[in-house]
This record gives C-alpha cells, sequence and structure tokens, in this order.
C-alpha cells in the first residue's frame, strides 16, 4: 500500500476524527449559547465511523485522536471505542487516544482502558467553582474532578489542556500548574484561535500571548526547551525545579506547519486538510455511495491529501483577526 503523503512530502499518519457537534458544555471561547446542531442523518454512523478509520489506518495512519463537540456525549460511543481495539491488536496501528472536557469520564474511564486507550487529553481552564462555570457555562467542576480522578484510576495518563485567557486564568498559571506536578499530569497551554461566530465574546480581548504566559512562569521556574515535536503545534518545555513537562500550543505567535502529519474528519465526513483553511473534502459521498468497496473512498482519500495546503494564515499581529475561519472548533474537532 502506498502510504499517504501531501504534495509537501509530509506523511499522514494522524487522523483526528470528531464524533458529534453536540456537547454538554457551553465555552464561552468555543460555542454560543445557542447552538443549531446537526440533523442526526448528517451525521456518520458508528459503522461509518469504522469503515472510515478503518480505511485510514489501511492507508497508514497510526494514531486516532476522537474529539468533538464531547466524543462522550455521543450515543453508544462505546462501541466504536471498542470496534477499533482490533487495529491496535493486529500491530501497525500505535494508538487510540481522546480529548474529552471530563464530565463523562467517571462513567467511561475503565471502558475506554479496556478498549486500549491509555492517554486522554483532558481541557480544564479554572479550579475555581465559580469561574468553571462562568466560563463553561453549563458544566460543573466537582464533576470534572471526579472524571480526572476516574481516569487515572483506571490507569489512563492524563494530560491537562488550558486555553489561555486574558484576565480570566492568568492569576492561575502557577496553581494550575502545581496541581498537575502534585497530580502526575502533563499540562499544555493553548493559545486561544479565531474560531467560528461564538456571539458577543470578543477574541482579541480573551487572547493571551503564550510567550507572555512564558515569561510569566520564568519569573518563578528555570524553563528548558525540549526537542520533542509530535507534528502538530505543540511545542514543550522542561521545568528544571521539578522535572515537569509543560506544552504550550501557539498557532497564532509559532509556525508548526512544515512538519505537520495531521488531517482532520469531521462527524459528517467531511475531511479538513488543515485546520485554519476552509478547503475540505466530502468523504461521506465516497462511502455512503459505495457500500460494498472501499476503493472510491481511498481514492477520495488520497484526492485530498494531495490538496493538503502548506500552512495556515492564522494572524492577530494587526490587532484584528485575520485568518479566521467561520466553523467552529468543536465542528473540526480541536
Ligand atoms: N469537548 C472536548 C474538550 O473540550 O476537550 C473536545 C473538543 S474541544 C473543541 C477540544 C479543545 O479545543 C479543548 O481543549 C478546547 O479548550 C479547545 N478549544 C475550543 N475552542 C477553541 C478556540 N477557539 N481556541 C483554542 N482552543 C479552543
Ligand atoms: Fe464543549 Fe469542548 Fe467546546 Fe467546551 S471546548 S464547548 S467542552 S466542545
Amino acid at each position: 500500500m502506498i502510504p499517504l503523503v501531501d504534495p509537501f512530502q509530509r506523511a499522514i499518519s494522524y487522523l483526528r476524527v470528531s464524533v458529534t457537534d453536540r456537547c454538554d458544555f457551553r465555552c464561552v471561547y468555543c460555542m454560543s449559547e445557542n447552538m443549531t446542531f446537526l440533523p442526526k442523518k448528517e451525521l456518520l454512523t458508528l459503522e461509518e465511523l469504522d469503515r472510515m478509520c478503518s480505511t485510514f489506518i489501511r492507508l497508514g495512519v497510526e494514531k486516532l485522536r476522537i474529539t468533538g463537540g464531547e466524543p462522550l456525549v455521543r450515543r453508544d460511543i462505546m462501541t466504536f471505542f471498542r470496534s477499533m481495539t482490533r487495529h491496535l491488536e493486529a500491530g501497525t496501528f500505535k494508538e487510540l487516544t481522546l480529548t474529552t472536557n471530563g464530565s463523562q469520564l467517571e462513567r467511561f474511564a475503565g471502558d475506554l482502558y479496556e478498549a486500549g486507550v491509555r492517554r486522554v487529553n483532558i481541557s480544564l481552564d479554572t479550579l475555581d467553582e465559580q469561574k468553571f462555570a462562568d466560563i463553561t457555562r453549563w458544566g460543573r467542576l466537582p464533576q470534572v474532578l471526579k472524571g480526572i480522578d476516574a481516569a487515572q484510576n483506571a490507569g489512563l495518563r492524563v494530560k491537562i489542556n488550558t486555553v489561555a485567557l486574558k484576565g480570566f486564568n492568568e492569576d492561575e498559571l502557577f496553581t494550575l500548574t502545581e496541581w498537575c506536578h502534585d497530580r502526575d499530569m502533563d499540562l499544555t497551554f493553548i493559545e486561544v484561535m479565531p474560531m467560528g461566530d461564538i456571539g458577543n465574546e470578543d477574541r482579541l480581548g480573551q487572547y493571551w500571548k503564550l510567550s507572555d504566559l512564558r515569561d510569566e512562569l520564568r519569573k518563578k521556574y528555570t524553563l528548558t526547551d525540549l526537542p520533542e515535536r509530535t507534528g502538530g503545534p505543540a511545542r514543550y518545555v522542561r521545568v528544571e525545579e521539578t522535572g515537569q513537562k509543560i506544552g504550550f500550543i501557539t498557532p497564532l505567535t509559532h509556525n508548526f506547519c512544515e512538519s505537520c502529519n495531521r488531517v482532520r474528519l469531521t462527524c459528517t465526513g467531511e475531511l479538513f486538510m488543515c485546520l485554519g483553511q476552509e478547503d475540505n473534502a466530502d468523504l461521506r459521498s465516497a462511502l455512503r455511495n459505495h457500500p460494498n468497496s472501499d476503493a472510491p473512498l481511498e481514492q477520495a482519500i488520497r484526492d485530498a491529501i494531495a490538496m493538503k495546503p502548506k500552512g495556515h494564515d492564522f494572524d492577530y499581529s494587526r490587532q484584528t483577526v485575520d485568518g479566521r475561519v467561520s466553523r467552529h472548533m468543536s465542528h473540526t474537532g480541536g
């Protein structure tokens, strides 16, 4: 099988899959309060998701990250996770993982471990109960903390993803860092990205540059840059005083595109070759119109990869939000 390589000689080995656009939270930087969600018939069924992911795995994808919306609110999603176990057992496929808000982990952490998941990214922007309720609108911190406990008790390695938000969690930088260290969890900060209409919230007002955040961290710790790369926008440092590793996802201040190894599938079967561009390919038709053969789907995937752009165009540097894309993060999957 010829592997998936794009026009810039980047091998595509990582697929992120949004399995639903729905969520039990309404984080202010991600969604507006009144979201219109897709009708069910638009969504790939669990069987179609299996066929889609299995085809990517056959073409060389080694890592799947399941996301959303909130992946664990999709009905019967464990059936899908369990169906992917066979690829892990077969050997070439290396990692099945997910990004979650943690609200359903108390219920599902054990099942995820059983299905072969070993690591999970959990999004958490504050440890203050009231601020948590404010930022997620519908979320409750104790439920998420119980989910984190359940994940660790089940044996899952946890990474906390924190969106850096000016005037919101600046004052919790050290509290969050120490909390993650004390619980032996990795921590990654994310810069807020201009995705989707979020109502009255102000993008530039939310933007806390991660270079400023790093400078703050340096006031207390010695940070050493690590060479580690995962093919995405994350860059890592080691905190010399504690040995803790901290990640920074800085799509707006860094160009990470030269080593990009990933593409993103939406819950309706559109493939986005770049998080920061509108171009996409409809894979659902290739799948639904040919129930008995995967060859047209394989060809549609190859054609899409041949169109993968060189990079994104997000830019806040002129004090306006340039390169904005119209879809929400929950549509493409963060
Ligand atoms: N619901 C799950 C969760 O919250 O982890 C998975 C989907 S969520 C869209 C994935 C990640 O995207 C979360 O860590 C969230 O904080 C982040 N995110 C959402 N909107 C964002 C934005 N506009 N800029 C930066 N990160 C964003
Ligand atoms: Fe839901 Fe995740 Fe978006 Fe928050 S960031 S609204 S939890 S999809």
